[in-house]
């Protein structure tokens, strides 16, 4: 199916409090005109490098999600104009979105990652080390920095049962710091595989790529 059909039919099933992330990443600047072209105007990528690229060359009025696993050395290039960081996964490299929001003169805004999958590869906070950033937000805030919410990452399984106790568990402690930081409206979770699961869940925000753009090859 074409890249704006298949984006009009996820649209009709999504509950007005998702927003939808389009996840272009390895994919070719016309796919994501397709996507604009179609009223999409929040896009994903999850390398530094060609989400600038994308960036440059796109209409400015998109929002630019940065998805991936983020090296504290590029938040730099980002900071101008990233509309979100998803993979919060250290206090340091919170810091440094501070250092750059603050170089910039603007609040960058973040996504605290956690860890909820059962493989080790995938990054992301501990409950403890979540605690620990959210009690310094209340306590002595960084200031070029705006927590919007959580995001995470479910196992890659065909198991429904262990994808919704990971989603589970991810709603479990928003809730639990949206007590304590009220401001914090988002939850980013579910991809092409899970994201019905993820909506029934409590997801507030779902980043699809391959259901949008078609499969990739890297
Ligand atoms: C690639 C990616 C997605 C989208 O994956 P699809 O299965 O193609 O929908 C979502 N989230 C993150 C963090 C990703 O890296």
């Amino acid at each position: 199916m074409k890249i704006a059909a298949q984006l009009q039919s996820l649209k009709e099933e999504l509950p007005a409090h998702v927003t939808l992330v389009a996840v272009s990443k390895t994919k070719p600047l016309e796919d994501l005109e397709a996507a604009y072209a179609a009223g999409q105007r929040v896009f994903g990528e999850n390398k530094v490098q060609e989400l600038v690229g994308k960036w440059e060359a796109l209409p400015k009025d998109i929002a630019w999600h940065m998805i991936g696993h983020l090296q504290r050395n590029k938040v730099k290039y980002i900071a101008p104009f990233v509309a979100l960081i998803h993979g919060v996964d250290s206090l340091r490299l919170l810091q440094e979105i501070n250092k750059q929001g603050e170089k910039n003169q603007r609040q960058i805004p973040c996504l605290l990652q956690m860890h909820i999958a059962e493989e080790s590869s995938k990054f992301g906070l501990s409950t403890e080390e979540l605690e620990d950033i959210i009690a310094l937000q209340q306590t002595a805030p960084l200031p070029f920095v705006d927590i919007k919410g959580l995001m995470g990452m479910a196992t890659f399984t065909q198991d429904q049962s262990q994808i919704q106790r990971e989603f589970r568990q991810l709603k479990a402690a928003f809730d639990h710091t949206q007590k304590q930081l009220p401001e914090m409206t988002v939850l980013s979770m579910g991809m092409s595989g899970d994201y019905p699961l993820a909506i029934e869940e409590g997801s507030t925000m779902i980043r699809v790529g391959s259901k949008i753009f078609g499969e990739r090859n890297r």
